[in-house]
């Protein structure tokens, strides 16, 4: 199941989330699969903690070669969630999801694997 697929299949699973506006996910499908785990660990705090309920999560981007999530409001534990797999974006390759690292590409910061930084 990836995000940024937006075959009628995906965008169904992803109404599963309450929290997720739809907003647009701007990010390599390398991602995908962190973008989920992140959600479904997300979803858990919210069940569990009813004044979380309204919280939502309103754009998911790459910004500087790193995942980025904007959200409604600031909440510590969310906002704790969202650093950890933030941070965690910077070992991932965009692309392809194996293990990447932080690099300058045509002047852009990009988290890649040597592979997919060969390419062009
Ligand atoms: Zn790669």
């Amino acid at each position: 199941m990836l995000l940024a697929d937006y075959s009628s299949g995906r965008r169904r699973s992803m109404k599963k989330y309450k929290f997720w506006n739809h907003g647009s996910v701007e990010c390599g499908k390398g991602w995908h699969s962190l973008i989920e785990e992140l959600f479904e660990k997300i979803d858990e705090l919210i069940n569990s903690n009813s004044e979380l309920h309204d919280f939502q999560l309103l754009q998911i981007k790459e910004k500087f070669g790193k995942l980025t999530i904007y959200e409604s409001y600031c909440d510590d534990r969310i906002e704790k969630l969202l650093d950890e797999y933030c941070n965690r974006s910077l070992e991932i390759c965009e692309h392809c999801g194996n293990n990447g690292k932080l690099v300058v590409k045509y002047g852009w910061y990009q988290t890649l694997c040597e592979k997919c930084f060969d390419e062009k």
